[in-house]
């Protein structure tokens, strides 16, 4: 059906959604009934003992809540070239890498025909509800988007990120053409071997078509900031191109040169055009629509680890709107964005009851006391009771646990939402953080989200002196007793010793957690350490995920470092400028 479209009937995708949410429960049987009829004969669910059941009750009774650590023999089989069926009916003939970024390696996720189907759906759902308040008109999108290098696995199959097998797959160029927003740079650029090559070509390819760009986007936020930081670099160079229509001698690829020599002519207007406004500009705010006049709005996922580059993003957009995409990853889609003039720091994911089977692990349930016989509360964690799509609470957090049509079953994501509400019967959610991401000394607990508030607190600091927190991360050192945490920061300037010591100690002020705070009083936690690096460090971090197989366009800068992380954990050692020590208990 998806073939036939040529631009898509807005008005129709919104009346199905509507439709399938008022019933999100019986969708949910329905969408279970059929993942368990596809792949009934696979060895994993054979040895479950569903004997052909399919209703939730069983499929819950029989089939335990994994880890991806769980199922990596079953998928490192079906990697190999396994003949007969092991977690799906059909054979799996890709695999996608996900992108691994705490742990350090990327990890292996079975790809179907299925997944790339729901991966579509979704991009028409939201592209729906957001063209019914921002229409965009025939036109170009400038989309930051790379392919990974990709390889065959043992058993020859296909394996890439899996933002690569979805550019790769012939639907999502009709997808993209069907919701008028055709990428502006050739396939060539895309599937470039060089990420640096791939993103100079693709502002080189914005500015030609800059009169015709309705939106800018990129699969995570963090590429458009790297991108138009790079412009800062590079815009002269861009310029003499465009005046000369010869594409500089820095882009080496044939394939890539060739396919930009179609595009590249001599064009000095243009080129003065682009040199008057970049000159215009103080310190390069609102850069985005004065290169592109027309565009609508900047797309890409804004929530969870990618909120601290929306100060930057904002000041590139300034008045643009900013628009989050949708929830999901490499294992499955979960939620689109269906209130897209929403900010992105209030942005919510309304969970689509036909991509998957979901169930949710009630956060507070789990670590609540329970009364034990001798009235002594045990706080013990508990055996996760995961509930249902439509049995969430609003406000309340959960762990998603995903069943897809690709071969995993009740499988836990490791992601934390929390339930805004609920659109019809299916819930809307926001995304909270990655479940493991935790700072953790003795009975203190930090997540990923503390630390990005810590961090949005002390940064306050620098930004009186017009400086900025380019990128961060942590870890926790405890070579010496007691351990203490420590904070990477890259900073956009210099800053003085006296101004980096105050937002050291603001940063340790900032944990607010009772552990924390406790374990510091009493010095069983040491004093919180700041380390500055030095500018470009986490570009090397990016460059080492790159060289693993990671592509940048699904990077996200890994925020808290495993102590077995060797390699990023020697980038940031070899490239500490400055530390500080908290003095703030
Ligand atoms: P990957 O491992 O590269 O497939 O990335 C998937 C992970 O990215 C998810 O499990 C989330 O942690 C994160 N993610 C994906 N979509 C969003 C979103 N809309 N908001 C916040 N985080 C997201």
């Amino acid at each position: 059906m998806l073939e036939k479209m040529e631009i898509l009937d807005v008005e129709k995708l919104i009346g199905d959604f509507e439709v399938m949410t008022k019933d999100a429960e019986n969708v949910q049987r329905e969408t279970l009934k059929m993942i368990l009829e596809e792949n009934g004969c696979a060895e994993y669910l054979q040895n479950m003992g569903l004997n052909g059941r399919t209703d939730p009750e069983s499929f819950k009774a029989c089939v335990p809540l994994v880890t991806h650590k769980d199922l990596e023999p079953y998928i490192q089989r079906v990697a190999d070239g396994a003949f007969s069926p092991i977690l799906t009916g059909k054979p799996i003939t890709t695999i996608s890498l996900s992108s691994g970024t705490t742990q350090g390696k990327p990890k292996f996720v079975p790809f179907n025909n299925e997944l790339m189907e729901t991966t579509l759906q979704i991009y028409h759902t939201s592209f729906a509800f957001r063209n019914r308040e921002f229409p965009i008109e025939n036109g170009k999108a400038l989309q930051f988007i790379y392919s990974s290098k990709h390889s065959k696995t043992k058993g020859g199959l296909f394996a890439g990120t899996a933002t690569t097998n979805v550019f790769r797959n012939p639907q999502f160029k009709k997808a993209m053409t069907a919701m008028q927003s055709e990428c502006c740079s050739p396939d060539e650029v895309i599937v470039g071997p060089d990420f640096h090559q791939s993103l100079y070509c693709h502002l080189l390819c914005g500015l030609i078509f800059h009169e015709e760009i309705q939106l800018v986007s990129s699969t995570f936020a963090h590429s458009i900031v790297l991108a138009f930081r790079n412009f800062e670099q590079v815009w002269e160079e861009l310029c003499d191109d465009i005046r000369e229509g010869v594409l500089t001698s820095r882009i080496t690829f044939p394939s890539v040169r060739s396919a930009m020599a179609k595009l590249l002519k001599p064009n000095p207007e243009l080129a003065d055009l682009i040199e008057k406004k970049c000159s215009r500009l103080s310190n390069w705010y609102g850069l985005i629509p004065e290169l592109f006049p027309n565009v609508k709005y900047i797309y890409g996922i804004m929530t969870g680890s990618m909120e601290p580059y929306l100060k930057k993003l904002r000041h590139y957009a300034a008045d643009v709107p900013l628009i989050s995409a949708d929830y999901g990853s490499s294992e499955g889609w979960i939620g689109a964005n269906i209130n897209p003039s929403l900010p992105p720091e209030s942005t919510t994911y309304a969970v689509l009851p036909n991509i998957g089977y979901f169930e949710f692990i009630p956060l507070k349930e789990n670590v609540e006391g329970h009364m034990q016989e001798n009235g002594n509360v045990s706080f013990l964690s508990t055996e996760p009771k995961p509930v249902g799509l439509t049995e969430v609470k609003v406000g309340e957090e959960y762990e998603v646990i995903i069943t897809s049509f690709a071969g995993l079953y009740r499988y836990r994501l490791g992601d934390v939402v929390k339930v805004m509400g609920f659109h019809n019967s299916t819930p809307e959610l926001k995304f909270v953080c990655r479940r493991n991401l935790m700072l953790t000394i003795n009975i203190d607990k930090n997540t990923e989200k503390d630390l990005q508030l810590a961090v949005e607190e002390a940064a306050k600091l620098i930004a009186e002196e017009k400086r900025e927190v380019i990128d961060f991360s942590s870890n926790v050192d405890v070579s010496a007793d007691p351990g203490h945490y420590v904070i990477f920061w890259e900073i956009s300037g210099e800053v003085s010793d006296e101004v980096l010591k105050e937002c050291c100690n603001c940063l340790d002020r900032s944990f607010v957690d009772a552990g924390y705070v406790s374990s510091r009083k009493v010095n069983a936690i040491g004093p919180l350490e700041l380390r500055v690096v030095w500018k470009g460090t986490f570009h090397k971090i990016l460059d080492h995920y790159l060289r693993l197989g990671a592509v940048v366009s699904q990077f996200k800068t890994p925020r808290y470092v495993e102590p077995t992380n060797n390699k990023v954990l020697q980038i940031l050692g070899d490239n500490v400028a400055k530390n500080y020590f908290s003095t703030a208990f």
